[in-house]
């Protein structure tokens, strides 16, 4: 089954690979959430009633060295456990809240943009990172398949 570490691998790996120019100013966690049908993935600074307590358990150290010292959670619906939703559904999912990470939405970067989705602002930023084609064979697959993974 596709745990939290799963999750967090993409993460690094988008980070590493499309996103390597952002800088990772605070702590920044990811998990599966909810079985939500409508909304695939999120970002929010976390507060005290964000239940992430055995997600940041072993990362003490990590959120220690950080100069800014809140945590910024990303969160995916948790169908996306189902070995049937493919990996490129996953990473699209978390590359767009990556883009609002780097706009400064949800996170401690200087805020770029009024509104997250203001405008074409995602698809641009996603276009810049070599990531537009992924997200449109997500968009894609997720009209042709998602009702019936959900339903
Ligand atoms: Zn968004």
């Amino acid at each position: 089954m596709r745990d939290n570490k799963y999750l967090e691998n993409i993460l690094w790996d988008l980070w590493d690979n499309n996103f390597c120019d952002v800088p990772r100013k605070n702590l920044v966690v990811i998990k599966f959430g909810k079985f939500s049908k409508r909304q695939l993935g999120s970002i929010k600074l976390a507060n005290g009633r964000t239940k992430i307590k055995s997600l940041i358990r072993k990362k003490e150290d990590e959120l220690n060295v950080q100069d800014d010292k809140s945590i910024t959670v990303v969160t995916v619906t948790r169908f996306f456990q189902k070995d049937v939703v493919p990996e490129f559904v996953i990473r699209a999912t978390i590359a767009h809240e990556l883009c609002h990470y780097t706009h400064g939405f949800q996170s401690p970067l200087e805020k770029k943009f009024d509104k997250p989705h203001q405008g074409n602002i995602i698809n641009k930023e996603l276009a810049k990172r070599g990531l537009l084609e992924e997200e449109k064979k997500a968009d894609k697959w997720l009209k042709e398949n998602w009702l019936k993974i959900v339903y």
